[in-house]
């Protein structure tokens, strides 16, 4: 047999390999639902809200907050707002005839960052349990209970959610999240779950650490330096939210791509975490490297070396091989891919991770990013 036909078999088996074992591990654990010993609490809120520029729908915002099904004098909201924008005027005009829930407003004259405004409104939550969401998703009412009913397991100290819709429709990031939902839960089983979503996330305040001001995962970065303090951080499918993304491959790179960037750069920088604190550092942050650091790669030398393989071994004939991925993609961005459509999506976040390694050995670490607005029409 051709060399390169071997090459590519080898790179083939080699990748997919450890997605073959964690699926195996997930058969065997059978991970449904949060582990957590949920119990009815209703301890005070802090909800903390980060908003640059968000005009066009921090009312929205605040409608969806207020029907939330739980009693408003236990809730505080804190905002911190780094708007250019009126926001801020939207916010306090929104407030005037309010009596709850409470509403603490932290001004900043420049913007920083999301990470150093996130540590500010943090140390300002003053209430038992702190609840960050981001301004562009929408929570059902049942939200905070749920979220409060995993916190109320004295052995668990954040909670984050699911994604159960995709608003704007696409496909390709709803395949993803739903593949990664799993992920999650069986992460969650063994030990602690690693990604935080900035949709919905819920923390116990006694837990709470400030974060790298540099930080391009915030979420993430807070629930694992958590879970390194020997707490438990948990994701529960009950706990719902709904946040917009495109299907669009050259639309969806610069979110995906700066997330990839965050949650990679996080892992290298607490790399010394690998095999410790039980079946955290020895499953689940492996898996995660593997998923968001090589295995990016070795798909891309796979796809290159099959299609070399492919050619030589087929001639002409074998450009139909290359010509396939590209209808592959092509169908998966505009979400036609039917039952395929999940594969997609995966190799859609690989691309992400890939360019994302590729930044950051270029060295692009940027703590700001332009607040998409294309993507806020969703909301309005
Ligand atoms: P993405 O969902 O990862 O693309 O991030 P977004 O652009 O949607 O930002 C998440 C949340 O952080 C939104 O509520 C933004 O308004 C807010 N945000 C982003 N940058 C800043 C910032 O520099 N300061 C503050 N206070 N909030 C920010
Ligand atoms: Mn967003």
């Amino acid at each position: 047999m051709n060399a390169l036909v071997v090459a590519a078999l080898a790179l083939l088996v080699v990748t997919t390999t450890p997605y073959v074992g964690y699926l195996a591990l997930y058969a065997w654990v059978q991970p449904a639902g949060s582990p957590a010993d949920k119990q009815d609490w209703e301890p005070d809120v802090s909800i903390v809200l980060p908003t640059y520029n968000e005009a066009q729908i921090v009312e929205t915002k605040l409608d969806d907050l207020l029907k939330l099904d739980y009693p408003m004098e236990k809730v505080e909201l804190v905002v911190v707002d780094s708007s250019t924008d009126d926001t801020r005027g939207i916010i306090r005009e929104y407030f005037e005839d309010l009596d709850a829930p409470e509403l603490v407003l932290l001004e900043e004259d420049k913007r920083r960052g999301l990470a150093p405004a996130l540590n500010d409104a943090y140390a300002a939550a003053s209430k038992e349990v702190v609840v960050k969401t981001d301004c562009d998703s929408k929570l059902p009412p049942d939200v905070l209970r749920e979220a409060a009913a995993n916190l109320a397991d004295d052995d668990i100290n954040a909670v984050t959610g699911r994604n159960v819709e995709v608003l704007g429709g696409s496909e390709v990031e709803s395949g993803y999240r739903g593949v990664q939902s799993h992920i999650q839960q069986l992460e969650s089983h063994l030990d602690s779950t690693l990604i935080f979503h900035g949709p919905f996330s819920a923390f116990k305040n006694d837990a709470l650490l400030p974060i790298d001001p540099n930080s391009l995962a915030d979420d993430t970065e807070l629930a694992l330096k958590i879970r390194r303090q020997g707490g438990r951080v948990v994701f529960d499918p009950a706990v719902t939210y709904m946040e917009a993304s495109f299907s669009d491959f050259v639309k969806r790179r610069k979110q995906k791509d700066r997330r990839g960037m965050g949650l990679i750069r996080l892992l290298v920088q607490h790399r010394d975490a690998l095999g410790k604190y039980g079946k955290y550092g020895q499953v689940v942050l492996p898996f995660n490297w593997w998923f968001m650091i090589v295995s990016p790669w070795l798909l891309a030398a796979t796809l290159v070396i099959g299609i070399g393989a492919a050619i030589s071994v087929f001639g002409v004939v074998g450009v139909a091989f290359p010509a396939a991925v590209c209808v592959f993609a092509y169908l998966g961005q505009s979400d036609r891919l039917g039952p395929f459509q999940p594969f997609y999506s995966i190799s859609d976040t690989q691309v992400s991770l890939l360019r994302a390694s590729v930044e950051l050995l270029r060295g692009k670490t940027d703590g700001t990013w332009e607040v998409d607005s294309e993507l806020r029409e969703a909301f309005e």
